[in-house]
């Protein structure tokens, strides 16, 4: 595992594809996002190696219903114990896996082939707790409704930590910060609203941002979300 700040840890066994965070606060142990499945294995290893007992997982948060964000969450939430969570429209994708379709229509039966294979077979889940904007979690993190590339997607955001957790909201592969990629987002519009929403509302309350996929940004983040929203939206006008 990956120590990004004090607290928090990427767990980085499961390679660089997508990311999942460990953070841990006085109740316990919080999983964000849970890989693809196959990455069951790595998760509870990278655990056990670190000196985390399984138990102390108390609660994984699903950033959104993706293949790769979700993965792993119903055989982690059997091994752990843990309640998984997520925002109450996203409560559908976490069910019914299969309803998750990429946005574009010649992709769907390629990605239908696709899910008949193990390392693409999600698991149903059924989330213990359903989240709305702006409620606050035990651990402190703040649940900000991100929609566009999921219907439920969440970022959170944590105040004292100065910490934003993205998930797809936006993503930072190669160091550039970047919508999440139109093939699987049905709702561009509201994914612009979203990044948009992350640097008006809380661009003063974070300095660091993780993302589902891409290094995180360790200082400056709100500025460059801020000074990435100001030049969407004014090319636009
Ligand atoms: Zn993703």
């Amino acid at each position: 595992m990956k120590l990004i700040i004090p607290g928090l840890w990427s767990i980085d066994e499961i390679g660089d594809t997508v990311h999942c965070y460990l953070f841990e606060w006085q109740g316990g142990l919080t999983l964000i996002d849970a890989g693809y499945p196959g990455d069951i294995h790595k998760i509870l290893d990278a655990l056990v190696a670190n000196g985390r007992a399984l138990h102390s997982v108390r609660r994984i948060i699903i950033t959104h219903g993706d293949i790769d964000h979700v993965g792993a969450a119903a055989k982690l939430k059997r091994a752990t114990g843990a309640v998984v969570g997520c925002h109450s429209v996203e409560k559908v994708l976490l069910e019914h896996p299969s309803k998750r379709v990429p946005a574009a229509l010649w992709m769907r039966p390629i990605w239908a082939g696709m899910r008949l294979l193990p390392q693409y077979n999600v698991l149903p889940v059924t989330p213990d707790e359903l989240y709305v904007d702006g409620q606050t979690l035990p651990e402190g993190l703040i649940v900000v409704h991100t929609p566009g590339h999921s219907p439920g997607h969440i970022s959170l955001l944590h105040r004292q930590k100065r910490l934003l957790i993205v998930g797809d909201a936006l993503n930072n592969r190669g160091g550039q910060l970047q919508l999440p990629p139109a093939l699987f987002t049905p709702d561009m519009t509201n994914a612009q609203r979203s990044v948009w929403k992350l640097a008006k509302k809380y661009g003063d309350d974070f300095d660091v941002a993780v993302f589902g996929h891409g290094e995180p940004l360790l200082q400056n983040a709100s500025h460059r979300i801020k000074a990435m929203v100001s030049q969407m939206f004014s090319t636009e006008l």
